[in-house]
């Protein structure tokens, strides 16, 4: 492999437009690169597409010797060294995937003083070896990108980054700067611990992502309410379609396909060629649908992405926020559509029971899942919720589902005591416990098969909830879930109990505020900012 020339040292703004051909520099990007070339250390807390990047990059140009970059996306190392090179940059990467051959070629090409920037797995960096081989070279910066993988708390944690406190210990003179996408309080405080950053100054950039539309509805027909989002919409758009499990992945890009839509199917049970086939068409080609889990997009720089839609409720707002961040990033109008139902929120705290982590672990998702719920639920500017999650105030955005058609919300007090009632009678009376669906065939009055033969219209809530239809009441279930006044039991079917809260509730002394479920007219006119 040849070389390309040595870089045009120069000045952070000179390098910005000679190199990288930018005529200027975004948000805090100027400051941060200062600050990091005089050797200080810093930690970026910065939207996806923000560009963080160059943060790293120009100092890493600027400064004496090789950058060294721990990032955890190895998939992604070899495009980020390609792109790099294409711009006369001279990088390289060390990982897993690499043979002993290329291993050797970039170990001579660093000794030989060839290299700007190295990038790096965090579990290759604490190594013996790499600290020797390092030791032998100048080290102009270490970037510890999506530093929030150090988190234990959080949805991306990988133990090898909490080894890299080592690197402050090892090489002390180093300038660090971490940077990471994530930026609640809690997160950033973690981050600053465990990397020992205490001393790094801190540069916030604002959460806001003004182009993207926020919308949040009740997933009835989720495949149908995608393909009308998508035909009314955006048709021939490019954009990501997150599904939990594998197999509604498969189910929705087959679905999309039928209907003449170019949709690609990404997970991880797909073979290396495949996913890697299915991400470059997706990247080279206009108006690619990706039907993917959440093991796509973590670094994906696409700018056109036109909506990102989830069909299954994410774990949190965080990962929310990441997901939705990867729409738009051009700056134009694009969407963040997303559906969630009953089944969502009963499934996801099954996920948490059964998961393999401690009680302080639990409770920390059970939390996490909490905010994600209240986000969904609320009849306020869904953008003000989001930033103030994030730790930044703003005012109603009149771009978000909520500021375009303001929600109803009614008092659900009476059918809130009706639904929380029929649960308790079951419980003290027969011992039993059940999921939504056969409660509110109870409170509907249906006599199904299984309701005749439990005999459960002998209930005295039974038929007392026909003012509602059962989506309302699967809606008001919901609520009930986020508002902490049911709680999914752990035994592992789904069934609903009381909870401590609830009783305020029965005895009358806690009001119930709903909203309104209303089938929502979709947006006609598309990309009518507004
Ligand atoms: P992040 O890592 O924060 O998600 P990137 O560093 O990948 O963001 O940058 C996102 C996009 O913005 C990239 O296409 C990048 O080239 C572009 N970009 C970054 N800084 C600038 C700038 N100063 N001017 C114009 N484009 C920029
Ligand atoms: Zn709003």
């Amino acid at each position: 492999r040849t070389p390309p020339a040595r870089n045009p040292a120069g000045s952070p703004q000179a390098i910005l437009e000679t190199v990288f051909g930018y005529p200027a520099f975004r948000g805090d990007q100027q400051q941060i690169i200062d600050h990091v070339v005089a050797g200080g250390d810093a930690l970026v807390l910065m939207p996806t597409g923000g560009g963080k990047s160059l943060c790293y990059q120009i100092p890493a140009l600027v400064r004496e010797g090789v950058g060294v970059v721990i990032s955890p996306l190895i998939a992604l190392m070899k495009d980020q060294v390609d792109a790099l090179e294409a711009v006369g940059v001279r990088a390289a990467f060390l990982n897993s995937t690499q043979g002993p051959d290329d291993r050797r070629e970039v170990e001579s090409a660093l000794a030989a003083g060839e290299v700007d920037l190295l990038y790096m797995a965090p579990e290759r960096v604490t190594v013996p070896s790499t600290g020797e081989l390092l030791d032998r070279l100048t080290v102009s910066l270490f970037a510890i990108d999506e530093a929030h993988c150090v988190s234990q708390w959080g949805h991306d944690f990988r133990p090898d980054y909490l080894a890299l406190s080592m690197l402050h210990e090892h090489w002390p003179r180093v300038p660090r700067i971490a940077l990471t996408a994530t930026a609640t309080a809690a997160t950033a405080t973690e981050i600053q611990q465990r990397l020992q950053l205490e001393q790094a100054r801190t540069f916030v950039s604002s959460f806001d992502r003004p182009n993207i539309q926020y919308r949040i509805e009740p997933k009835n027909q989720p495949v149908q309410q995608l393909l009308q989002l998508i035909r009314t919409e955006h048709p021939g758009d490019a954009g990501i379609v997150y599904c939990l499990s594998r197999a509604s992945v498969e189910k929705t890009a087959a679905a999309l396909v039928d209907n003449g839509i170019s949709a690609l199917p990404y997970h991880a049970g797909l073979d290396a060629r495949t996913r890697s086939d299915h991400q470059s068409r997706f990247l080279r080609e206009d108006g690619i649908v990706m039907v993917a889990t959440i093991a796509f997009g973590m670094g994906i720089d696409k700018p056109d992405v036109r909506f990102v839609a989830h069909l299954d409720l994410p774990k949190s707002v965080e990962g929310y926020y990441q997901e939705t961040g990867r729409a738009g990033r051009d700056g134009l109008p694009s969407t963040a559509w997303l559906a969630y139902g009953l089944q969502d929120v009963v499934q996801q705290r099954q996920m948490i029971d059964r998961s393999e982590g401690n009680a302080a672990y639990k409770r920390r998702m059970g939390q996490l899942l909490d905010a994600m719920l209240a986000l969904c639920e609320t009849v306020e500017c869904r953008r003000v919720q989001l930033l103030a999650y994030f730790g930044q105030q703003s005012e109603p955005c009149g771009n978000c589902d909520t500021c375009l058609a303001p929600p109803e919300s009614f008092d659900g007090t009476v059918p809130a005591q009706k639904l929380l009632s029929t649960i308790v009678r079951l419980d003290r009376e027969r011992r039993q416990r059940y999921g939504a669906g056969q409660l509110i065939d109870i409170l509907l009055g249906k006599r199904t098969p299984r309701v005749e033969q439990l005999g459960h219209a002998d209930l005295a809530t039974f038929g007392i909830g026909t003012e509602l239809t059962e989506q309302e009441w699967r809606g008001v279930v919901r609520q009930l879930l986020a508002q902490g006044l049911l709680a999914v039991h752990g035994d592992g079917y789904g069934t609903l109990v009381i909870t401590e809260a609830s009783a305020e509730v029965l005895t009358g002394g806690r009001v119930v505020r709903l909203r309104r479920e209303v089938a929502r007219p979709t947006r006609s006119s598309k990309r009518s900012a507004p």
